[in-house]
């Protein structure tokens, strides 16, 4: 998007040790989209995520969020711009309970979401205030993780395969708090295998395919680059 970018990430290239996992790695997202990563397993999807939040030990290139230049910013001064990052494995405590796990992350930035508003977009979790992380479902663990990231401020949130066996019903119910984070002008770049799921939410997609961004397509473009989306995806 012309002018309106607020992440630009251009040939990013990011390793785990010797191994070379991404091999410029070029696209963006404008303020208030949701954006998906497509891509087989072991694409490079969760280290394009973990590259941006700055918790991959070698990357190069340039990553640029809302003006500031993020490819070599600790992870810290990351979440303090406001990028958030919900991983696939959620990150909740699981020996403390709900109310405890929404406590514990601090506000890095102003904006971190009340108590009141986190239960106004999550009824289930107040709920659930008493219970411990291991006592809930997958879904309400993935609603959980999603309040703490916003409860830290973060204006921009990078999920990672938030539907992750989870029930249908509980999909579309994830499906709707994105939709309605979105309408709050949040802006949201999604990792999903459940491509179905991603149709329904996201403005854009791209496709990572060996660590490299081979396609994209905007939401209005899917159905014309069907047979194309099913031999990337092997769907
Ligand atoms: P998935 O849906 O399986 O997570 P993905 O597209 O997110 O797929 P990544 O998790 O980014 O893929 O993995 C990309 C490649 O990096 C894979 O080949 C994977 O085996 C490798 N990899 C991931 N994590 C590590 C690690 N900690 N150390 C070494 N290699 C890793």
């Amino acid at each position: 998007p012309a002018g309106g970018a607020l992440l630009t990430v251009d040939n990013l290239e990011a390793w785990y040790g010797e191994s070379h996992i991404l091999h410029g790695i070029s696209f963006n997202v404008a303020a208030g989209e949701v954006v998906t990563l497509l891509g087989r397993n072991g694409a490079g999807k969760t280290t394009t995520l973990k590259s941006i939040m700055g918790i991959i030990g070698k990357r190069t290139g340039t990553i640029r969020f809302d003006n500031h230049d993020i490819a070599r910013a600790s992870s810290d001064k990351i979440a303090r711009l406001g990028v958030g990052f919900c991983p696939e494995e959620r990150g909740i405590f699981a020996s403390l309970d709900v109310r405890e796990n929404l406590m514990l992350p601090p506000q890095v930035r102003s904006g971190g979401l009340s108590l009141d508003q986190i239960f106004t977009l999550f009824p289930n979790l107040k709920e659930r205030l008493g219970s411990q992380g291991t006592k809930l479902s997958g879904g309400e663990q993935q609603m959980l993780a999603i309040a703490r990231i916003l409860r830290t401020g973060a204006r921009f949130l990078m999920l990672d395969e938030p539907t992750e066996g989870l029930a249908p019903v509980i999909i579309q119910q994830i499906g709707r708090t994105i939709a309605r984070l979105k309408s709050e002008g949040f802006t949201i770049l999604l990792v999903e295998q459940n491509f179905r799921f991603a149709s329904t939410l996201a403005d854009r997609f791209y496709v990572v395919e060996h660590g490299r961004i081979i396609d994209g397509f905007a939401n209005s473009e899917l159905q014309a680059n069907m047979d194309k989306l099913h031999s990337y995806l092997g769907v």
